[in-house]
């Protein structure tokens, strides 16, 4: 059975090229919020197995997001998805309970291992 992941990244572009990456994977892109308050919003009703999640966005950005997320559902599996990942960028998110991070442009190998590893 397929592992149902809602995108979240304000560009259209991202999603093509995540789309691009997880064709004939397991992965499917079940639902793309454009913004984290959309994010937020959604999370409840898509439930999804897996949450990648843009860092910055207009409006609220990933982190928070992410931690409102992880608030309301401790069990959530989110990984950050950034072009750039500062130390104290990864240190909140780690703290937030994020599972993991993935590099922009995406890179296929990584971004499985990181999809599996946030699933384990
Ligand atoms: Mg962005």
């Amino acid at each position: 059975m397929s592992k149902r992941i809602m995108m979240v990244d304000d560009s259209r572009l991202v999603k093509v090229q995540l789309e691009e990456a997880l064709k004939g994977t397991e992965y499917e892109i079940v639902y793309h919020s454009k913004s984290g308050e959309e994010a937020v919003e959604q999370y409840p009703n898509i439930n999804p197995d897996l949450v990648t999640m843009d860092i910055i966005m207009g409006g609220m950005d990933g982190l928070d997001a992410a931690e409102i997320i992880l608030k309301s559902d401790p069990n959530a599996r989110i990984v950050m998805v950034t072009s750039l990942a500062y130390e104290d960028t990864i240190e909140r998110a780690k703290a937030i309970g994020v599972r993991g991070f993935v590099d922009k442009p995406f890179n296929r190998e990584q971004l499985l291992k990181a999809f599996a590893e946030a699933l384990a």
